[in-house]
């Protein structure tokens, strides 16, 4: 039996410090910060604000009731004036916490590598996949890569491959079911189309060449997304119009620019919790494949032109601005 070695107390610390250091810690400290309306939760002052931990049983995935935010002199009482390392035991307590934040920050450093590789190769350029976003300064945050205002989480890191995953799934159980689902050119590429110079681009997720009869004609366009119970349900009882409009218009303008507006493209949904499959028949909308197609080209035109294109909020709290990746740099400045 292996025997975890006991942390020193300088080690403790040294771990203790680098975790205030990570993305994670500044996100987990600025909503505390903001849910306190940046006040000492004792004295009420507003100077030297610190996030004390009321409990280390889920450190590195700390719940917003774990916190609580505290003047540095309110703060150094609680502890009797001892640096808060000093009140961790890293040896006794469960390690399951610290290993999802070391998953968490693996991931986060992987992301960032391959986004600072993708992005210094990459000409500015918007994907048809968004065209269907209501905010037009957004996409233009999108078509210059601007950095978003933090990075993603770990989690939402881990959503996006769920859906990577459930994509190949679902193509695999397509071709299970007797369909021909070409979704790769003959470079191991996955098939896409270029517009305007390459500034419009678009990956489709496959196109259906023959399958089941009763499943035709094709060929048909293919896309596929993973969603949780809530928005799978949502597209059950409305429909991908009007439960999805962004992805209603990505699958219209595929269909344009793949020219495959002779049968309906199939859309297919998996409940990522329950594992079911919503499959709908999306026939071809030509005013909706041309309206996106021109708004894409006038958005191209505009950020080319070096125009600023409007946001689609009057106020920072409208609620597309509050989830929004760029709201701090949208509601601060007027420039991209
Ligand atoms: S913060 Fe609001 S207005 Fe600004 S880009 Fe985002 S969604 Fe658009």
């Amino acid at each position: 039996m292996v025997l975890r070695r006991r942390l020193s107390s300088r080690e403790r610390k040294a771990l203790y410090q680098d975790y205030l250091k990570t993305e994670h810690w500044r996100q987990r400290r600025e909503l505390a910060l903001e849910r306190a309306g940046r006040r000492c939760r004792e004295c009420g002052g507003d100077g030297s604000l610190e996030v004390h931990h009321l409990t280390y049983a889920r450190l590195f995935q700390e719940r917003d009731e774990d916190l609580l935010v505290l003047c540095r002199d309110c703060h150094g009482r609680r502890h009797g004036y001892r640096g808060e390392e000093d009140m961790l035991d890293f040896n006794t307590r469960n390690t399951g916490g610290r290993v999802a934040h070391l998953v968490d920050e693996a991931m986060l450093r992987a992301q960032e590598a391959a986004d600072a590789e993708r992005l210094a190769a990459r000409m500015p350029r918007i994907g048809a996949s968004r065209l269907g976003e209501s905010c037009l300064r957004k996409l233009q945050y999108e078509f210059f890569k601007a950095p978003k205002d933090k990075p993603f989480t770990g989690k939402a890191l881990r959503i996006f491959h769920r859906g990577h995953e459930g994509e190949n799934w679902m193509a695999q159980w397509l071709r299970q079911a007797g369909f021909d689902l070409y979704t790769h050119n003959a470079d191991g590429q996955q098939i896409c189309f270029r517009a305007l110079g390459g500034k419009i681009l678009g990956y489709a997720d496959g196109v259906l060449r023959a399958g089941p009869e009763e499943c035709g004609p094709y060929p048909r366009l293919w896309e596929n997304k993973v969603l949780g119970a809530k928005g799978w349900n949502k597209i059950e009882r409305d429909g991908l119009k009007k439960a999805y409009p962004v992805y209603y218009g990505q699958v219209q303008l595929y269909m344009a620019y793949f020219e495959l507006t002779g049968a309906p493209a199939l859309f297919t949904a998996l409940n990522a919790d329950s594992m079911e499959i919503c499959a709908l028949d999306v026939p071809f909308d030509a005013p909706a494949a041309q309206e996106l197609s021109d708004r894409a080209v006038n958005l191209v035109r505009a950020c080319e032109a070096g125009q600023l294109l409007p946001r689609c909020a009057q106020d920072e709290t409208w609620f597309e601005c509050k989830f929004c990746d760029w709201h701090q740099r949208c509601w601060s400045s007027e420039k991209i």
